[in-house]
């Protein structure tokens, strides 16, 4: 069994709904590729290519799934099962209000930036586990592109704050490991 087929048993004990499916098959997901297109002015145009998406307990991979490494696929992993449990934790109404209203839709979504950032925590985490922590620390540009610009609606379009979360989460990550560099 690969390290993907052992963690989603592991996810199917603890959210036994839980099930992956390709958003190019579902019509919603084709459509909301097209809103975030255009509500981004074109800045998040890889929805159905390049993201995934958890929705009402279900992970929606993009084409990119079929070509991703067994690690790869964890690390990922990993991150969408904080999402199911925040969605646990706060049920679907709370979980969207949060998600998609405090402050706006776009630009300081604050909600959207906490949830987020509890989750790729978590892909720091898994990427230290799977890759060591010079793989982890390699990812702020690429997470801090994320919080700040157009794939997810410049939802918290502050780079210094975002470097701090990222440094701190970074620090707890190395703590786990013993402190080693
Ligand atoms: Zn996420």
């Amino acid at each position: 069994m690969t390290r993907t087929d052992v963690f989603l048993a592991e996810m199917r004990v603890e959210f036994p709904t839980f099930r992956i499916a390709k958003k190019r098959t579902s019509a919603l997901q084709r459509a909301i590729h097209v809103a975030l297109a255009v509500i981004t002015l074109g800045g998040q145009r890889v929805y159905l290519t390049r993201y995934h998406t958890v929705l009402f307990g279900v992970l929606w991979v993009p084409d990119a799934w079929d070509a991703m490494s067994d690690d790869d696929r964890y690390v990922l992993l990993r991150h969408e099962r904080v999402h199911l449990r925040q969605r646990k934790r706060m049920g679907d109404v709370l979980m969207a209000f949060v998600y998609l209203v405090p402050f706006f839709p776009l630009f300081l979504a604050y909600g959207r930036a906490r949830i987020e950032w509890e989750a790729y925590v978590e892909t720091i985490r898994a990427t230290a586990e799977v890759h060591g922590l010079e793989a982890a620390a390699s990812l702020r540009r690429h997470i801090v592109e994320r919080f700040t610009g157009p794939e997810y609606g410049w939802m918290w379009p502050f780079p210094r704050a975002v470097n701090r979360w990222f440094d701190e989460a970074l620090a707890d990550v190395r703590a786990e490991h013993g402190g080693e560099v």
